[in-house]
């Protein structure tokens, strides 16, 4: 369905950006992946995109802090796959503590990485897709850009902040054959939220058991952790056709939980 467009596919090397870019890649899209983490281990990741998909993978090490690191991961695409067709804004981190104990630094790089990264990969990659009259931007937002919790300033602040991005953004290209859409998961067993339960334990004054049992999952009317997987296909529907007219939404992947 994807044969001859090339997808940017931004925090690639984990979790759920890594999914989007398999299944962009069974799709018969090349990819571009991005992220940090152990180079022998993204390379491993890299060459399996190629041989599992019979497609071209290459991997930009661009720091989502950096807005000219940014702007040359959609010009590597450009200049090795010759486009910039499919764009997913995924990279994130998250910081759990009250907002008096917030650090000032974790509020910026959160900010930045969650954020503003979204907004200079699209100044980046829109003038080609308005060129080629065809684009799918997807923001990986999250439950927390409709709703907040306690103790995730910076994050909830960061995904509503990308809610209203993705709809400006939706606007702007509509006439383009370009669509731009949030994806709302709720919790997804990932690394991100692995790392997040200590510290939610620490700031709530419970065990970690109970944090998984009774904060994340009491939040999801199924009482189950989406899958990378299922929000995965939800991506590859939004690149179809017959989502050419799905643009400026907030697609929720959460269990229920944003509608209690
Ligand atoms: P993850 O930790 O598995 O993956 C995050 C990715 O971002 C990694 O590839 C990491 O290397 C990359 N990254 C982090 N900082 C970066 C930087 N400075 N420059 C470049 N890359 C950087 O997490 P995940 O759960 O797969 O999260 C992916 C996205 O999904 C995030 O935007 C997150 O907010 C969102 N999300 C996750 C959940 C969930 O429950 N896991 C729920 C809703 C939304």
């Amino acid at each position: 369905m994807l044969k001859g467009k090339v997808a940017v596919v931004t925090g690639s090397t984990s979790g759920i950006g890594l999914a989007y870019a398999r299944a962009f890649a069974k799709e018969g899209a090349n990819i571009v992946i991005n992220g940090l983490g152990d180079a022998a281990a993204i390379e491993k990741e890299r060459a399996a995109i190629e041989s599992d998909f019979g497609v071209k993978c290459a991997y930009s090490p661009a720091n989502m802090l950096k807005a000219d690191e940014i702007e040359g991961m959609v010009r590597l695409a450009e200049t090795t796959f010759g486009s910039c067709d499919i764009l997913v804004n995924n990279a994130g981190i998250q910081h759990v503590a009250p907002i008096e104990d917030f650090p000032i630094d974790t509020w910026n790089m959160i900010i930045a990485i969650n954020l503003s990264a979204a907004f200079f990969a699209m100044r980046a990659a829109i003038p080609g897709m308005k060129a080629r009259k065809w684009g799918r931007i997807i923001n990986t937002a999250s439950a927390h850009a409709l709703v907040a919790s306690p103790f995730k300033s910076a994050y909830v602040s960061a995904k509503h902040g990308i809610a209203g991005l993705t709809k400006t953004a939706a606007l702007e290209t509509a006439t383009f054959g370009i669509t731009c859409n949030a994806i709302c998961p709720g919790y997804v067993w990932t690394p991100l939220v692995e790392k997040q339960i200590p510290d939610t334990a620490k700031a709530r004054g419970i065990s970690e058991e109970e944090v998984k049992k009774n904060v994340m999952l009491a939040a999801q009317p199924t009482k189950e952790f989406v899958t990378v997987e299922e929000v995965a296909a939800l991506a590859v529907f939004l690149c179809s056709e017959n989502a050419r007219s799905i643009t400026g939404s907030m697609q929720q992947i959460d269990g229920g939980w944003v509608a209690e």
